[in-house]
């Protein structure tokens, strides 16, 4: 053991996967973050469905490593007095920080979308609105992008009696190839889904969408249109994006602190030959699982990914499986029916088990 102490910020996949291994190296580490289970963000339409996910405690995850959790939300960051300030009144002293905040709903600054709409984190609280419900209504997911496909689908499979629409700026499952976006379409019409694509939503009241093609009626209204990273990077001085994230080197070091690593969501990562990494899970994970074994001393050289695949659930019985390039560009191939929704099992029941 020495004397070098390592503090994790954040339990998310990038958060707890540099904790489980970065107290392989000797080195004392503490994982500072409020909640007693992984929040598991990737199960969360599912919850929104009101499907119990299972979620493991963060003490199974960290069982038999040297790694503290203490259960705050930090407050603030010393970055020249290496210090971390949390909620419960502690103040750690660092020698090397682990940044790992992730992200959050983005409400774009609509009007009345913070007040009137529910988001991914609010899911379990939706899945109550929901079942409460005296009389099925309508329920309008805001977003064509894979969060907004998943939990509309998810909802119209749960619940068939409500009537789901989306509504998107752009087309829905407009990134994926034109064979991944005919499979979302298909499966979405057969669910009952209704799309208003290329609709952007201007303001949000307690019974409808106001748009520029007209008002789309709602009883609840699901955000998931966009992400934001957490503001504590940019209050505390890390050097960062246009949009908050930190800016980090081939070693995921912040450019202006090399004593901080930055990982997940919260990270602006550029890679020769893919660009900008994606706020993902699937780059969360890896991201966060270098610096751990970095900071144990099991890697020196610097951080690589390639992208393989991206996988998106339709309700229970469906998936779709599209097949990228490294770089994050569309193949044509896609993977759907029984083999698709068991691929995207088969991904998603491994991530718990990558944390370590
Ligand atoms: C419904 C849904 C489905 C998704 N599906 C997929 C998918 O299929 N594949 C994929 O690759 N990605 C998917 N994503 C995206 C993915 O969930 C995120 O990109 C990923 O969670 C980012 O991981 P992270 O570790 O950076 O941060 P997060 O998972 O956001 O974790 C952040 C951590 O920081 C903690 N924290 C926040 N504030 C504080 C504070 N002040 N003090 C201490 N701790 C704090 C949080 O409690 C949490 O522990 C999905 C997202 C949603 C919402």
């Amino acid at each position: 053991m020495t004397s070098k102490h390592i503090v994790v910020i954040g339990a998310g996949y990038a958060g707890l996967s540099a904790a489980t291994r970065a107290g392989r190296g000797g080195a004392r580490v503490t994982l500072v973050a409020p909640e007693s289970r992984l929040l598991h963000r990737i199960r969360l339409h599912e919850t929104a469905a009101g499907r119990e996910v299972p979620r493991p405690t963060i003490a199974h995850v960290l069982r038999g490593r040297p790694v503290t959790h203490l259960q705050a939300r930090v407050t603030e960051l010393d970055l020249a007095g290496r210090k971390v300030f949390t909620d419960t009144g502690e103040t750690l002293a660092y020698d090397t920080l682990v940044y790992a905040l992730g992200s959050r709903t983005s409400w774009q600054d609509v009007p009345g979308a913070a007040e009137h709409a529910y988001s991914a984190e609010r899911a379990a609280e939706l899945s109550r609105r929901i079942q409460d419900a005296p009389v099925p209504g309508t329920v309008a997911v805001v977003g064509g992008g894979a969060t907004g496909i998943e939990l509309a689908a998810e909802l119209a499979e749960a619940h068939p009696d409500w009537q789901v629409r989306i509504v998107a700026a752009g087309a829905v499952g407009g990134h994926f190839s034109e064979r991944g976006r005919a499979h979302v379409r298909k499966v979405l019409d057969g669910l009952g889904v209704t799309l208003h694509e290329h609709t952007a939503v201007t303001a949000v009241t307690a019974d409808r969408l106001e748009t520029a093609a007209g008002p789309v009626p709602a009883d609840l209204v699901v955000w998931a249109a966009s992400l934001e990273v957490h503001p504590l990077a940019a209050e505390a001085g890390l050097a960062v994006t246009a949009n908050g994230q930190a800016v980090v080197d081939d070693h995921l070091r912040s450019v202006s602190h090399p004593d901080v690593h930055v990982v997940g969501d919260a990270a602006a990562v550029v890679l020769p030959g893919i660009g900008r990494l994606r706020m993902a899970c699937a780059t969360a994970q890896p991201m966060g699982s270098y610096v751990g074994r970095l900071l144990a001393g099991r890697t020196t050289g610097p951080f690589k990914y390639r992208y393989a695949t991206q996988c998106l659930s339709l309700g229970r019985r469906e998936a779709l499986v599209q097949l990228i390039h490294a770089d994050d560009s569309m193949r044509q191939g896609i993977i759907t029916g029984p083999l698709g929704r068991l691929t995207k099992a088969l991904i998603v029941n491994a991530v718990p088990l990558s944390l370590r």
